[in-house]
């Protein structure tokens, strides 16, 4: 396994829209391990693959609620109810903000050995599955941010 460089904010890759996984290749193996690995060294709680320069379909979303999840070709197959609250971004370091979420989020996914299934997040999970799953489309957390917030109000 290998810690992945995380591209920043600026880089015109995270503007640019992943394609789905077709297959599961050793390649593909090998890019959710060093996922993983730089996942747990930035210590955050969400991962897309464009995010380490490969356009791919791919999150990994790591919270207390659903523990560490690979997803492949994620879609959001139900969600319910609104929240506004903080997020951050690997990608844009020193920035944070509120923003309005669903609630509760369900997501349907690929895992690695290739089988469907889904999994339910509500509170920070579901910002996470919303906030990843925008990566794949080139959005950024910023693009829908209601207003900046100071690192010292965040409790
Ligand atoms: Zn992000």
């Amino acid at each position: 396994m290998a810690i992945l460089n995380i591209v920043k904010e600026g880089d015109p890759i995270l503007r640019k829209t992943s394609r789905p996984v077709d297959e599961i290749t050793p390649r593909i193996i090998r890019l959710l391990d060093d996922m993983r690995e730089t996942l747990a060294h930035a210590e955050g709680c969400g991962l897309a693959a464009v995010q380490v320069g490969v356009l791919r379909r791919i999150v990994l979303v790591d919270t207390e609620e659903t523990g560490l999840l690979e997803l492949i070709n994620p879609k959001i197959t139900a969600y319910a109810g609104e929240q506004e609250n903080v997020e951050g971004c690997l990608s844009i370091p020193g920035v944070w903000g509120i923003t309005k979420r669903p609630a509760s989020v369900t997501v349907t996914a690929m895992n690695r050995r290739g089988e469907t299934f889904s999994v339910t997040g509500s509170d920070l999970a579901a910002r996470a599955f919303c906030h990843e799953l925008d990566h794949l489309d080139g959005k950024l957390f910023t693009d829908k941010m209601i207003r900046r917030i100071d690192p010292d109000e965040i409790g």
